[in-house]
């Protein structure tokens, strides 16, 4: 089906990028484009303009079944992904990843047009970043070993082998969509999997990309399936198919304790990065300059629309005063505006839902008697009414008591909290039903590191904040979830270990 483009007014894009926009998408599904089984679509759209960008199918569970069916059939040992070298595997892994920096600007337009991200950060982070998982893991590919045991018993040997856990559902949020998905693809398939992704509704098309990209780069059909639509159509079916061994999800604790329930009636096997009310810490002897900073990026990066932002600021009291006039100075020079436009720094929020939440909780912060330092409104100078824009906020008066410091909101709104010993801090850093990560900023490194010590969390960043790597796992304690994205430790939830013994003296 071929369906038109509406680009916002005066923004242009590539050639290549009008071209993905120009055509609907259907499902991937064992190496095909296929429609959905009810021949349903759902429209993408620009949350900077309101905008529609394109169209997409929309899977339900029949399709759900077939991608496993798919999935299922390419995991056979006698099948091309079965029976390939590992290096084999790494070279399609660093093949897809050599199309990715080859489509980069594509697929950072595709991205920041879905999401709402400023261009050069879809470019430089999600998509910059989706490239290096790739290879990171393409890397890990051929290096998984098993071990051989010293058991107690005479003339037997015992080894262990390393086999990958099979058929596996990748299922993604909105906020990072390429590269959240390449967070759990490139472990999976480095391990050897197949798997069947699942992206956010309201952010598809870069994932459908890289399914382009995947055939390109040679993967044998059946190994990368993706399949858009709704989580609670498509989700149910995909967890408990008794084919799917591995479920990896990333998203809201409310889903993430759904998925866990019904996984937990097939034994699956589950990971699960869900949210967060991450408390960032600044004492008074810290270097200011760089902690106001550090703060601000900590919850205005990304329209703070992250699961690790730094939305609980602890200040300590006598720097409270300094940390508050250098937020308002930094929070109310960034520039709001669309997401292709230069200079833009932070861009609207996913949804009109989205934004209809964060305003809620700002209200709620004012009946609370909260003072509204900076922000506090959805006007920004020079945007579309159309757009779903909110200025970066700070708010103070408030104390733990209230659910606008305790509850993820997912928007640029900064708590503002002071308190006066490291051990109290700690206290109440924890006092929550999250556990993801928490920033220290102090000169000192002794505090840094007892406080370090006490934070039931699952990432630390010591004067700085939000750190990324491949190879630096990231995942949370408590309702955070379990489990771990990046790093060595990822790969090892997509294998078994198969024990084997045997008898010398035969
Ligand atoms: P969400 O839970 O609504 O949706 C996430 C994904 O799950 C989507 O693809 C959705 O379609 C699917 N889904 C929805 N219902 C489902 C069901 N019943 N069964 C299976 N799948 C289902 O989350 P969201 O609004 O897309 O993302 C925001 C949330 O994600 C925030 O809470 C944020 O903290 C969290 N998040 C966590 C991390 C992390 O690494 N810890 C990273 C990014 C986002």
């Amino acid at each position: 089906m071929t369906t038109a483009t509406t680009l916002p007014a005066g923004r242009t894009v590539s050639a290549d990028t009008t071209a993905f926009l120009s055509r609907s998408r259907d499902l991937f599904i064992d190496g095909r484009w296929v429609p959905s089984c009810t021949g349903q679509t759902m429209d993408s759209f620009d949350p900077g303009t309101g905008a529609r960008l394109t169209s997409f199918a929309v899977a339900d569970s029949e399709d759900a079944r077939r991608a496993v069916d798919a999935a299922y059939n390419a995991f056979d040992d006698r099948k091309p992904w079965r029976t390939m070298t590992a290096s084999t595997r790494a070279r399609l892994m660093f093949a897809l990843a050599a199309l990715m920096e080859e489509h980069l600007d594509e697929l950072a337009e595709l991205e920041a047009l879905d999401s709402g991200k400023p261009l050069a950060v879809a470019r430089d982070f999600d998509v910059a970043y989706s490239i290096r998982h790739l290879r990171y893991f393409a890397g890990w590919a051929n290096k998984i070993e098993g071990a051989t045991i010293p058991v107690d018993v005479p003339d037997m040997m015992c080894r262990t082998e390393r086999t990958p856990v099979g058929v596996s559902a990748l299922i993604v949020p909105w906020n990072y969509p390429l590269l959240i998905a390449c967070w759990k693809l490139a472990p999976a398939l480095a391990a050897g999997c197949t798997t069947i992704l699942k992206p956010s509704e309201l952010t598809s098309l870069s994932v459908l990309r890289l399914a382009e990209l995947s055939v390109e780069a040679g993967f044998p059909a059946g190994v990368l399936n993706v399949l858009p639509g709704l989580g609670n159509v498509v989700g149910p079916t995909l967890i408990e198919d008794p084919r799917v061994q591995k479920v990896s999800f990333t998203g809201s604790t409310r889903v993430g304790a759904e998925i866990a329930r019904r996984a937990a009636e097939g034994v699956k096997r589950v990971t699960l990065e869900l949210g967060g009310k991450s408390a960032n810490i600044i004492f008074a002897d810290a270097n200011m300059d760089h902690a106001i900073a550090g703060a601000a990026a900590a919850i205005f990066s990304n329209s703070g629309q992250m699961c690790n932002a730094g939305s609980r600021l602890y200040v300590q009291r006598q720097a409270l005063d300094q940390v508050l006039d250098g937020l308002t100075e930094v929070a109310s020079a960034i520039g709001v505006g669309h997401q292709l436009d230069e200079g833009t720094q932070m861009g609207p929020l996913i949804s009109r839902q989205q934004l209809d939440k964060v305003k809620s909780y700002v209200d709620m912060a004012r009946s609370h008697g909260a003072d509204v330092v900076t922000g506090g409104s959805a006007d920004a100078t020079d945007t579309d009414p159309d757009g779903t824009y909110y200025q970066p906020t700070v708010l103070t008066g408030l104390d733990e008591s209230s659910p606008v410091v305790r509850e993820e909101i997912f928007g640029p709104v900064l708590t503002v909290l002071p308190f006066d010993s490291l051990e109290e801090v700690a206290q109440r850093a924890n006092a929550s039903d999250y556990g993801l990560a928490a920033g220290i900023w102090t000169r000192d490194i002794v505090t840094a590191n007892r406080l370090s010590n006490l934070l039931r969390v699952g990432s630390v960043y010591i004067n700085t904040y939000g750190q990324s790597d491949a190879a630096a796992p990231f995942g949370g304690f408590k309702k955070s979830g379990y489990g771990r994205d990046m790093g060595r430790q990822n790969l090892e939830y997509f294998l078994e270990t198969r024990t084997v013994w045997t008898d010398l003296r035969m």
